[in-house]
């Protein structure tokens, strides 16, 4: 059996497509939702995402500014360019790209943005507002788990789920939203033990754990599907050839640029699994997909022009 591969770009399209003529009916109302992005230094693999973050925002339509202090910007600096955009009528999200440099207080800071402008979904007060199922801003990697999910018409009533991964972006929302979607929920993390065992019990597995091809075939039920959150970069032949032995397509590439990227899941798995997401091209585009739905969404919310109730940023941000 091969696994029905799930479609993040494909996926990623619909929403634009949605959000497209959202933004648009928001526009010719008077409304430009507007996006501020933070680039603190001149992290590579930050500049990369918020050019990318930017460009979306350009092919959809939403306003978008970027902020670039220099990496030796104090907490203080940066908390009071946060109140600054949180004064400001036209941002209507407010993206502090992480990581930020170590003289910085990253939690004050992302604690300064207004939990209404709060696009990334990291303010304890939108992460409460999932816990008691109470519409908010749900951060983006999560949201996008579940787009995939619901449009796939994967079911989740009733389902048991495994996330394996607890972090407060990624592994503790989607835990949430998958509860408040009906599916039994266990969480797995470092201390789990008989990690396989229990993977192996579940209708849906989400692997958000920052480990190279660590979901084996063998942790699969046959059947399940597969939800692989994981970004990791392999520049090791050993490693490469190990992973994909069975994927010439990928060891031209690992040999042509000297790096290939691997899920959390071993690509093996797809042998076994009903469904599975790809990396690339999986969850990846929906992270930025639901970056502008949450922007759009905001604005919605802030600027009193909630009429599109079953919009995609409306039902991104349902519990
Ligand atoms: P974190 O490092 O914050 O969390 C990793 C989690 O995995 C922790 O809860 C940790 O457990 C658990 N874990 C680590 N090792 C093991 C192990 N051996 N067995 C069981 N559990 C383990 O990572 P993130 O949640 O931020 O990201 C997870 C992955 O998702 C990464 O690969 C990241 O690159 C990717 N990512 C992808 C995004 C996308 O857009 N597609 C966006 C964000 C992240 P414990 O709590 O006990 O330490």
């Amino acid at each position: 059996m091969t696994a029905r591969i799930l479609n993040g770009n494909a996926i990623r399209d619909q929403i634009y497509a949605e959000l497209k003529q959202e933004i648009a009916a928001l526009v010719s109302a008077g409304v430009r939702p507007g996006l501020a992005a933070v680039l603190v230094g001149e992290n590579a693999a930050s500049q990369i995402y918020v050019r990318s973050k930017i460009a979306a925002c350009e092919q959809l339509g939403l306003g978008s500014w970027r902020h670039t202090p220099p990496a030796t910007v104090s907490t203080d600096e940066m908390l009071a360019l946060v109140e600054e955009l949180n004064a400001r009528d036209d941002v209507d999200g407010i993206l502090v790209q992480l990581p930020l440099p170590a003289q910085v207080d990253t939690k004050r800071v992302l604690e300064a943005v207004d939990p209404s402008k709060d696009v990334d979904g990291f303010h304890p007060s939108n992460l409460g507002r999932l816990v008691s199922g109470r519409p908010g801003l749900v951060a983006c990697t999560p949201a996008g788990a579940m787009e995939i999910l619901r449009r796939s018409g994967i079911p989740l009533e009733g389902a048991d789920a495994v996330v394996v991964g607890r972090s407060d972006i990624v592994g503790k929302p989607m835990a949430l939203l998958l509860m408040h979607a009906n599916a039994t929920v266990t969480i797995c993390h470092s201390k789990t033990r008989s990690l396989p065992e229990v993977v192996r019990r579940a209708d849906v597995i989400v692997a958000a754990i920052g480990r190279a091809a660590m979901v084996e075939p063998g942790w699969v039920r046959p059947g399940a599907t597969v939800i692989d959150v994981g970004i990791n970069r392999i520049t090791d032949a050993a490693g490469a050839e190990r992973i994909f032995a069975k994927y010439p397509v990928k060891l031209a590439q690992f040999r042509e640029k000297g790096s290939v990227l691997v899920g959390d899941v071993h690509p093996d798995v797809a042998e076994v699994a009903g469904a599975i997401t790809p990396v690339p091209g999986g969850v990846g585009p929906l992270t930025i997909a639901m970056l502008m739905s949450n922007t759009v969404k905001a604005a919605r919310q802030r600027r009193g022009r909630a009429n599109a109730v079953n919009s995609p940023s409306a039902m991104a941000l349902r519990p």
